[in-house]
């Protein structure tokens, strides 16, 4: 049976958001003898001067009605604040039932980077990390198949063990690199030390360029991971660190991809790396120059290689110069947004601006990480090349994307979730899970169909690509649709739980068997049933469990997400 509960996100709000929002479920305890349902919001601080004993008695309280609203996840009860923008502590009531306190100001957010940082230094390795872990595995890994030793020590672990994935491991170091490239110079305003960004993702450099074949330019995927078969946990375990004295952890055969993504990555490091040590540069751009020869190999057009290569091919430009990057990203680019649904599809007329998987097919981008890439990539064009013939396209896409798409499912739901994926038809695969229908031949659902992979980290892409359209379309306003995506990870969700380790007031205990708890790790979070209702599993269903590109990408919005300036309506100020 549901309970009474006052749900907010258990942060806070910065003062222009405009959507400060209460949710409390539909219950009789929620509304008093006359059947009205009433929340207040009061402002810790005012309270505690005026409240109690001073005659004055000044207003500390906002009170108001709250209103009942049908959604995809059922009625709630909805309370709206957005007006309070003054600096404070707040917290708010239904009855006698408190929620958990927040703050509105402009940094608050600005918090729990730390945290974020925190997460990243514990789980790098080959580095002393002080209650935590020593110097570790300084002698991976060995090649079985081919009875040879690579130079893998470095980078990251990862899921809270020890194995290291290079597809998920290289987000952490791109996403701290977009964090360094937005806030360079300035970290102090964010409240972090100067430089830290690129220190954290220098902790992967030489990893990442050590992993990668000579021969093909491909990098190898799973690193201390797999022994006996592919994805066992036998070799999560210290080593000797001694190199080649036998008990190296092994590598598993496979590459990692889409190649593109690598070539991002390198072309990253190369630019900036390039004033302050131009050998590594130099380094990194050999690597980015030889994952383009694998990605070329590999032949593959879909949504998911198209994206990484577009930014791929950008980046490469901008330490080249070289017109045939900038037209090979261009051309990738093009490639990309034809893949676009322009028109309305299935026999709806609700959403588009949602990418195709490829080019002639009926299935729709998607991916557990998130599929927002392409809004991100149009951003990172429309700023390197703002007077391209093609940058009003390049806008419209952006547009399209944000009023057919994102807002369009934002406003179906209280928590303004975006689909996990759209369907041209129910999967037989799952057929005792709901696709909700737009049309009779287009279909969506918010969480993934019997999958073990929860919503944090595609919430958080999603955030980053509304950040990006918020600046490239200078429409702030999108920062809460934005901000909303992260309110979800930090408690703004019907389980009332903060999936952010160290955060907020109620946590489920972390699925981390090599490390424990990790101050900052965002997990995968809340999963949904079959029905497509939100579901919080048992932990052991992997909800708990730390995949680094969850913290990274929500790390990548939340420095995004800062950059917008949220000015508070100035009649709204109290
Ligand atoms: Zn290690």
């Amino acid at each position: 049976m549901v309970s009474l509960k006052v749900i907010n996100n258990q942060l806070g709000y910065r003062n222009g958001h405009g959507k400060k929002r209460v949710l409390v479920p539909d219950v009789p305890a929620a509304r008093g003898i006359f059947g009205d349902a009433i929340f207040t919001v009061f402002e810790q601080n005012d309270f505690s001067k005026y409240a109690l004993n001073d005659p004055r008695q000044i207003p500390h309280t906002h009170r108001a009605s709250l209103k009942r609203i049908r959604s995809d996840f059922g009625p709630w009860l909805e309370g709206d604040f957005s007006h309070l923008q003054a600096n404070g502590v707040y917290q708010a009531f239904c009855g006698n039932e408190p929620g958990p306190s927040f703050a509105i100001r402009d940094d608050v957010w600005c918090r729990i980077l730390p945290e974020c940082l925190r997460f990243f230094q514990i789980m790098s390795c080959g580095r002393n990390v002080p209650g935590w872990h020593g110097a570790c595995h300084l002698d991976d890994g060995y090649l079985k198949d081919e009875n040879r030793y690579i130079e893998a020590a470095g980078g990251w672990h990862d899921a809270g063990d020890f194995r290291k994935w290079a597809t998920s491991t290289s987000l952490n170091a791109i996403a701290l690199l977009i964090a360094h490239r937005l806030w360079s110079g300035r970290e102090a305003q964010l409240g972090v030390e100067e430089g830290v960004f690129l220190r954290e993702a220098l902790q992967g450099v030489h990893f990442f360029l050590g992993i990668q074949d000579a021969t093909t330019g491909a990098l190898w995927q799973a690193i201390g991971s797999g022994r006996e078969v592919f994805h066992d946990n036998l070799d999560c375990r210290f080593t000797d660190n001694i190199r080649e004295s036998g008990d190296e952890r092994r590598i598993w055969p496979g590459w990692a991809q889409p190649a593109a993504k690598f070539t991002t990555l390198f072309a990253l490091y190369a630019n900036t790396l390039r004033d302050a040590n131009p050998d590594l540069a130099a380094r990194c751009l050999a690597a980015a120059r030889a994952s383009t020869r694998f990605d070329r190999a590999t032949g593959i057009d879909d949504a998911d290689h198209l994206q990484w290569r577009a930014w791929a091919f950008l980046e490469l430009w901008r330490y080249s110069g070289e017109d045939g990057d900038r037209d090979a990203g261009l051309a990738a680019l093009a490639q990309l947004l034809d893949l676009q649904v322009t028109d309305y599809i299935g026999g709806q007329q609700m959403t588009r601006g949602f990418f195709r998987g490829e080019a002639g097919g009926d299935v729709f981008h998607r991916k557990h990480t998130g599929a927002s890439y392409p809004v991100w990539v149009l951003g990172e064009y429309l700023d390197a090349l703002p007077a391209h013939p093609e940058a009003n396209r390049w806008r419209d896409a952006m547009t399209l994307w944000v009023d057919g798409y994102a807002l369009v499912f934002a406003a179906r739901n209280p928590f303004g979730l975006l689909p996990y994926g759209l369907y041209s038809a129910p999967s037989p695969e799952h057929p005792r899970c709901h696709y909700r229908p737009l049309g009779d031949r287009l279909f969506f659902r918010y969480f993934i169909a019997e999958g073990k992979f929860g919503t944090n980290a595609r919430c958080s892409l999603d955030a980053a690509a509304l950040a990006a359209a918020a600046r490239a379309l200078d429409r702030p306003e999108l920062a809460t649709a934005g901000y909303r995506l992260l309110e979800w990870t930090l408690g703004n969700n019907p389980f009332q739980i903060s999936t952010m380790n160290g955060v907020g007031v109620k946590q489920p205990c972390a699925l981390s068997f090599q490390m424990g708890n990790i101050p900052g790790g965002v997990t995968m979070g809340v999963f949904g049933d079959e029905q497509d209702q939100p579901w919080y599993p048992h932990p052991w269903a992997c909800t708990d469990e730390y995949y680094g590109y969850q913290t990274s990408q929500f790390t990548w919005a939340l420095a995004a997400l800062q950059t917008v300036a949220m000015p508070a309506c100035a009649k709204g100020v109290e």
